[in-house]
Formats: structure tokens, sequence, C-alpha cells
């Protein structure tokens, strides 16, 4: 038994990303550069082994949320642009210039620290809130708006290159968020073309994530940002995505035993399941400490010889139980998984059973199970934190 079937692990199937990149490249212009957002290790799809080969596949920009990922990226050989998405404090100015990371700059006083702290030449982004509320440079008052990012633009010791804004909205059909999706755009190109007047250019103005990339194209945006449906998975569910998604990460575990419950008795913590009559479980060893959750106790089912197997009890830290009554061949070491690409239950079946995303499921599988990288049903390379 090869070592990662221990116990639970995750499979990132590299040709599936390769085929959501392709299909996402397609919808958007020469004018618009794709860019990978691989923050947060990848959204949970191990970063050091989807960025080497999304550079395979011709993605030379890529976004991450702060320095310890950007350094990990260029540790990993990244050559692309990088940029950091979020805030970093200015002390790492030096670090920034010496990666050749560009950094976002949260307010005008966050590029005038950058400028102070650094010995060299830092590459800037500069954030626009043209109505995320998070961070960048209002919008109110356009006038005002182009003033300081003028005056940012002529601080020593940083360049600044671009600027992007961020949807609040864009993954929404409903009229008011549709309203609210353009007026973030307009108000972003009218600071590019005030800008224009005043004779600041700058190479990269983005706006666009990935519901923004498929249901709000720009061509005017230098960027898109591409990220959830990268990995395979909807902004959000209801959305129609206009090509074949194919989720990149398969939640896997394998059975430790399986015996027979009679009728009347408990499962897990709390008792809150009872057998109404005798049963089959099985017990399998993924918990919430896996990242698999305990809001989906008693919810959620998990896939077993292609057989829906629900969930009984609560959820455990390590383990949980299901009831495979009527499944044929289950024994300890059958193959189960939590959800996947391929089985008929997504990473965003399971979020919307307990009301988060398909994001956040992803992003919280916990660095206590392996990653397990695979292309065209090979195992490539297994990642152990
Ligand atoms: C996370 C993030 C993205 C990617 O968003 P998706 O919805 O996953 O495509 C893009 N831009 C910014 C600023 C982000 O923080």
């Amino acid at each position: 038994m090869k070592d990662f079937l221990r116990r639970t692990w995750a499979e990132i199937h590299l040709d599936r990303m390769e085929h959501n990149v392709n299909e996402l490249t397609k919808l958007i212009s020469d004018s618009t550069v794709p860019a990978a957002v691989v923050k947060a290790n990848a959204y949970g799809h191990d970063d050091i082994h989807c960025v080497p080969f999304l550079e395979k596949c011709g993605i030379e920009f890529f976004a991450v949320s702060n320095i310890n990922e950007a350094e990990k990226l260029r540790s990993c050989g990244c050559k692309g642009d990088i940029l950091i998405l979020g805030y970093t404090p200015p002390e790492y100015a030096d670090v920034l210039e010496k990666y050749d990371i560009i950094q976002a700059a949260v307010s005008y006083e966050h590029a005038q620290a950058l400028s102070e702290c650094s010995h060299g030449e830092v590459r800037v982004h500069m954030a626009i809130d043209t109505g995320m509320g998070r961070i960048g440079l209002l919008t109110d008052d356009l006038n005002e708006c182009a003033d300081t990012f003028e005056k940012a633009a002529a601080l020593p010791h940083i360049k600044l290159e671009g600027a992007f804004t961020h949807y609040a909205a864009a993954d929404s059909f409903e009229s008011s968020d549709m309203e609210y999706t353009l007026e973030q755009t307009d108000r972003f190109f009218a600071l590019r073309e005030e800008l224009d007047r005043r004779g600041v250019h700058l190479k990269h103005y983005h706006c666009l994530n990935s519901a923004g990339s498929v249901f709000h194209y720009d061509s005017r945006s230098t960027v898109a940002r591409f990220g959830i449906l990268m990995y395979g998975l909807k902004p959000d569910i209801s959305l129609d995505i206009p090509f074949e998604l194919k989720p990149v990460m398969d939640f896997k575990s394998s059975v430790s035993y399986v015996k027979t419950l009679k009728k009347g008795s408990c499962v897990s913590y709390g008792r809150t399941f009872r057998a109404d009559r005798d049963i089959l479980t099985a017990t399998i060893p993924a918990g919430y400490a896996d990242g698999f959750s305990r809001n989906l106790s008693g919810k959620a089912s998990v896939i077993i010889n292609g057989r829906k197997a629900p969930i009984i009890g609560r959820i455990c830290m390590d383990q949980f139980m299901a009831d495979v009554t009527g499944i044929p061949d289950v024994t300890a070491g059958t193959e189960v998984t939590l959800f996947g690409g391929e089985c008929g239950q997504t990473a965003d079946d399971l979020a919307q059973l307990y009301g988060t995303i398909g994001y956040e499921i992803v992003c919280g599988i916990s660095k206590r199970v392996p990653r397990v990288i695979m292309y065209n049903g090979e195992v490539v390379d297994v990642s152990e934190y």
C-alpha cells in the first residue's frame, strides 16, 4: 500500500487545473494577462507544486496574500511576477526588493512607509477601494484620489507599476449587485483616465477576479486574477459557469473498521444518533482536525464504492462514522471519497450543506493531510507538511 494511503489524503489533479486555466484564458483577450491567485497554499492545493506546473502552462503572473507566501514561491523557483495582495509591514521593504516582489500599497501612508524603509526600489501596485471597503484609496472624490495617487507615484524608492481594485459582488446576478459591480468598474477606469490626463501612466490597471473575468469581463483590465475557478469550484454555487469546471482536489480516506450495530445503539459524542434498526457502520479516520467540519455531522454523506453513505452522529476530531448498510464490499481499507471532482459531490456541495463556500472547505483542509500530486491519474509527488 502506498504510504500516503495510511489514513486520509487530498489528491491534487493538475490535469484538471490545466483544463480550468485553459478554459478561463479563452474568455479573456490578449490585452489581459492571466494571473494565478495562489494565496493560502493555493487554496489548500499545495502551492509549491501548483506554481511550477502553472508556469509550464504559461502563467507568468502570480498573486499571494503575504510575504511568507511570496518568499516560498521564489524558493520553489517561481520566475514570474509575484504580487502580494495584502499588507506587508514596511520594515520588509528590503525583502520585497531582494525577491523582486510586487507589493500592494493598502494606503498612501503604507506607500510612504515602504518608500522610507526601502534602500533601493520596491515595486508597488496601489490598491483602490471602489466599493469593497477593505484596502486602498477611496474613490468617493475622484480628484482627491488622483491627487493622492500622484503623490504616491512621486515617492522615491518605490516604483508604482500599477493599480488594482477588488469586486464585492461580481458573483451575483441580483440587479443591484450587477449595478454595483458596474459602478466599481466605472470608478476604477475613471481614475485611470484622470491619471492619464495628468500624465501618470502605469503598466497595469486590474479589477477582475474569477467571477469578474467570467461575468463582467472588461478588456481594459490588464490582469485577470484567477482564483477559485482555477481550482474548479464556483464563486457562488448558484452560478452557471460557461465551461466544464473540473474540481482539482479529491479529499479521500479509507475505512478503518466495519461492524454491525444493533437497533437502539448510539453513535459518537452526545449520542445524537440512535439506530432505528440493525445497521452496518464504517469508521473513517478523518475528522475536523483534518478540515472535515464538525458542522457536517448528520448532514453530509461520503462516497464509498460509488454509493452515498450518510454520516451518522457527530464528526470527531480524527474519525467519524457512516452508515454503509446495503453497500457491497465495504471492509477495512476500502477507499472513501469525502468530496472530489468525479464522485458527484464537490466541496461546493458540502459547503452548501452548512452555509459556507467551497473556498473555506478547500482552504480548511489541514496540514495534517498529505497532498498527493497527480497528473492524468498518475502520482507525481507527495507533499507532507
Ligand atoms: C482572493 C482574491 C482574488 C481571487 O478571487 P477568486 O474569487 O478566488 O477568483 C482576486 N483578487 C484579490 C484581491 C483577492 O484577494
